[in-house]
């Protein structure tokens, strides 16, 4: 039996047929770790971040926990809410809450998911049949105790998950409301990409004697991102990403960007030029943006330029290839957005394209994950757009690379914009963010390709799933 068998946690055998059932062969690290922590009741403190397995991580010990519990009594009272997970987006709620309702479905304990966005009713009405673990979004969740359709005196165990995110989009207070509506004998699980001083201090005042569980360093980001940062002036990066794209074979791709405005242009610019691309940011309705991720998905479209509020809670896996046209303001960004890559057992690639004016952006990103960052310079094809770096000459330009240089030399602009953009996602709900990413069944090459000389189809970045504990640690 290999030492992160499943097998060796002698899990229910409801449980265990279930994960069984879903193809996992061994524990990932944050599963190994948590896991027999969380079977002993203990709080825990855990740094990791979603694509980790770290919601198995601790679903499973809690169900494990709460089959004591389990009846088939059709009475509410018999099924009162032990378990509460609160995350900060309806995507993630909806994920994480699919995943639980998996690795239960041999067992009687229910579950439900109530976040905004959607009637109050259908909630409601799962919520009065009576459930075991509830799976919320905090301020969905608020209602729900105020109508009264939630109670929550009974339960015995609390996980914040993506706590940063919560804290990052103000749901401090909504937590500190929804907290006090505990017991006070509970057991509290934290899960956060990064521990922040923030995140420090929510785990002091709500969390006793917590088990701290680093899969690697806080902070890092997947093992299976291969990272690059490039030294490219200004001019260079559109450039830059459709070498990057023709030579890698990448199929499909985000491209993210620090303002709604530049992130509209870019889209606009990167079309013109025969990629197919559109925009997602926060000016979008909720329409126009899940057409855009339909044709994402449907492969209709190879690069989604996005904003990291836009980009929020859009929880899709194993994107092959993530590009920062812009170095994020904040550096927890990078984290975030390179997190959209590589995820459960897929290698990716991840590009930072660094301009001479982004030094103390990439110096925060490397004090965030505590490594020397490498700015690589970037070996341009011959059809390299001339006059460019060094030579003096004119920069050959296209009307929208006139445009984007403009926005770059606006740097206060860009600040203002992105403060005017609302911090909390207004993600609908989508089947789509259910899915695991998957790589449109295309007929045809991408547009990019059309011109260029014939690339590998499949990346260099994508490796079967199988892999995926050993991918997680680092192998
Ligand atoms: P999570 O980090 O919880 O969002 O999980 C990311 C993905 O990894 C999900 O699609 C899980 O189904 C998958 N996963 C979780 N644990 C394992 C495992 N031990 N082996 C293989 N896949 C897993």
């Amino acid at each position: 039996m290999s030492e992160s068998a499943f097998s060796k946690l002698s899990l229910a055998e409801p449980l265990a047929r279930a994960v069984a059932e879903m193809g996992y062969e061994s524990m990932t690290p944050i599963q190994e770790q948590a896991i027999p922590v969380v079977l002993t009741g203990k709080d825990v403190m855990g740094a990791a971040q979603t694509g980790t397995g770290k919601t198995a991580a601790f679903s499973l010990p809690l169900l494990q926990r709460l089959l004591k519990h389990e009846n088939a009594s059709t009475s509410p009272a018999r099924h009162p809410v032990r378990a509460l997970v609160l995350l900060p987006t309806r995507e993630l709620a909806d994920q994480v809450a699919q995943q639980v309702k998996l690795y239960a479905k041999y067992t009687n304990l229910r579950s439900t998911v109530v976040f905004g966005g959607m009637d109050m009713k259908p909630q409601t009405a799962e919520l009065k049949r009576g459930v075991e673990v509830l799976v919320a979004t905090p301020g969905r969740l608020l209602d729900h105790i105020e109508a009264k359709n939630a109670v929550l005196n009974q339960v015995e165990y609390v996980v914040l998950d993506e706590a940063d995110r919560m804290l990052d989009i103000g749901f401090l207070p909504d937590l500190q409301r929804i907290l006090s509506y505990l017991p006070k004998e509970r057991t509290t699980l934290l899960f956060s990409a990064t521990f922040s001083p923030e995140i420090r201090r929510l785990a002091n005042s709500y969390l006793k004697d917590p088990v701290t569980i680093e899969v690697s360093s806080p902070n890092s980001t997947a093992s299976t991102v291969e990272q690059h940062f490039y030294s490219v002036v200004d001019d260079e990066k559109r450039h830059a990403i459709r070498q990057i794209v023709r030579q890698r074979g990448i199929t499909q791709a985000f491209v993210f960007v620090n303002s709604k405005l530049g992130c509209a242009r870019l889209a606009r610019s990167l079309e013109r030029e025969g990629m197919k691309t559109t925009a997602l940011h926060g000016d979008k309705s909720q329409d126009e943006r899940l057409k855009a991720l339909e044709a994402f998905k449907k492969g209709e479209v190879d690069l989604l330029v996005a904003t990291d509020v836009a980009a929020r809670g859009l929880d899709i896996k194993d994107v092959p290839a993530v590009f920062n046209f812009d170095v994020p303001f904040n550096a927890e960004d990078y984290i975030h957005r390179i997190g959209r890559t590589g995820r459960a057992g897929a290698s990716g690639l991840a590009v930072t394209l660094v301009a001479p004016s982004d030094t103390r952006l990439v110096a925060d990103i490397e004090k965030l994950l505590k490594r020397k960052i490498e700015i690589e310079a970037l070996e341009f094809d011959e059809d390299r757009p001339r006059g460019r770096i060094n030579d003096g000459r004119r920069a050959w330009r296209g009307q929208g690379e006139d445009e984007e240089r403009r926005e770059r030399s606006e740097p206060v602009q860009q600040a203002q914009e992105r403060r005017r953009e609302p911090r909390v996602s207004s993600a609908p709900k989508d089947p789509f963010f259910d899915q695991p990413y998957q790589p449109p069944a295309r007929e045809e090459a991408p547009a990019w390709e059309a011109t260029a000389k014939p690339a590998n189809r499949i990346s260099a970045n994508i490796k079967p799933k199988r892999k995926v504990a050993a991918l997680f640690k680092g192998e």
